[in-house]
């Protein structure tokens, strides 16, 4: 049985250090080495794990599609010698960064935790310890008796969320995660509690990577006031443009003016993707549902139902890489893939 976790570091809040050491106020920036932040914390070394990092530790502010690639690629590489994989990421854009991969490890059967903190480990009141401890357990499964979970999950304070469906929703207080529209995966109080019924189940195929990705997507949110013009103007001035995150009113509504209907027109005829999603919290695009979506559908908008927006942007970005015809992206984009939406 293998025993190991591997812990791979791309940076964040986790591991940072203060600019001036013997200034407490100056900006947070990454340590140059784990082993400097983790040193404090000999209990650390009494669980089975190896340590990797990026080339560069981050801030997570710049986190980048060729950065997920290099997380994939140590994935592969190791994914036969350990039991499950940590994440030590910044949470700015952690919930990105699941959703990417949930999207390109395929037939994944062993855990991918991702975890960070909101204060870095060198402070003595940070999440991080418990944080990082708990995604390990989680991550190492059988040993510690938890189920395994078989998915790329977040795992911040209290709760083990489904990565595609978490969003960072606080940026002071320790809960900091929260997975609007689907329930939690697990408690994380005195005991680890799964809700074995959400989980996905275990996938009958072998484990691959499949890195294809398209980043030219831009995201457009809508708001009394909003010039389509933006639009038009920004697709013409670049072509590579091939996907557009639409974030729509409620159930997915949009002003129905003809300079509006007209300028998603001539962008749709241009093979540019338009995805749905509402900016709502909570709740699902529902097109069709109010005269204010009716125009979007004839315009073969796709529907992005309860999907979050680092959902639905990264599964654009995964599925133009694949260069589908319209029709099979729109299904493929509004169809389940792998836990991301509810239909
Ligand atoms: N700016 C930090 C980052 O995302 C915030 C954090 O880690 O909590 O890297």
């Amino acid at each position: 049985m293998l025993e190991k976790i591997l812990i791979i570091n791309t940076g964040g809040t986790i591991g940072m250090v203060h600019s001036d050491e013997l200034d407490s106020s100056s900006p947070l920036r990454p340590a140059k080495s784990w082993r400097e932040v983790a040193k404090n914390h000999p209990i650390l070394d009494r669980f089975p794990t190896d340590y990797c990092q990026l080339e560069t530790l981050i801030d997570s502010s710049d986190m980048q599609p060729k950065l997920w690639m290099d997380i994939l690629n140590i994935i592969e590489t190791n994914y036969y010698n350990y039991r499950g994989f940590v994440i030590l990421h910044g949470t700015d854009t952690m919930a990105y960064t699941a959703s990417a991969l949930s999207f390109m490890l395929k037939n994944l059967d062993k855990p991918v935790v991702l975890t960070g903190s909101q204060v870095p480990l060198i402070n003595p009141r940070s999440d991080a310890l418990q944080n990082l401890i708990t995604s390990i357990q989680i991550a190492g499964n059988r040993i510690y008796g938890v189920k395994n979970i078989p998915e790329v999950t977040i795992c911040f304070r209290d709760e083990l969320l489904r990565g595609n469906r978490a969003r960072k929703i606080d940026a002071t207080n320790y809960f900091g995660f929260s997975s609007p529209n689907y329930i939690s995966l697990g408690e994380i109080g005195c005991e680890i509690k799964i809700n074995n019924k959400k989980v996905l189940d275990m996938p009958k195929e072998e484990f691959f990577v499949d890195p294809t990705f398209n980043e030219n997507v831009i995201s457009f949110e809508i708001y009394p006031g909003f010039n389509p013009l933006y639009i038009k103007t920004i697709t013409e001035a670049h072509p590579e443009i091939k996907g557009i995150v639409l974030k729509t009113y409620g159930n997915g509504n949009a002003p129905t003016s003809e300079k509006f209907i007209n300028i998603l027109k001539e962008v749709s005829e241009k093979n540019i993707a338009i995805v749905n999603i509402s900016q709502c919290a909570t709740g699902s695009v529902k097109m069709g549902l109010y005269e204010a979506s009716s125009a979007l559908i004839s315009l073969g908008v796709i529907s992005g139902h309860d999907m979050t927006p680092e959902a639905a942007i990264t599964k654009l970005m995964y599925l133009l890489g694949k260069n589908l015809s319209f029709l099979d992206l729109k299904t493929a984009m509004e169809n389940n893939l792998c836990g991301e939406v509810s239909l």
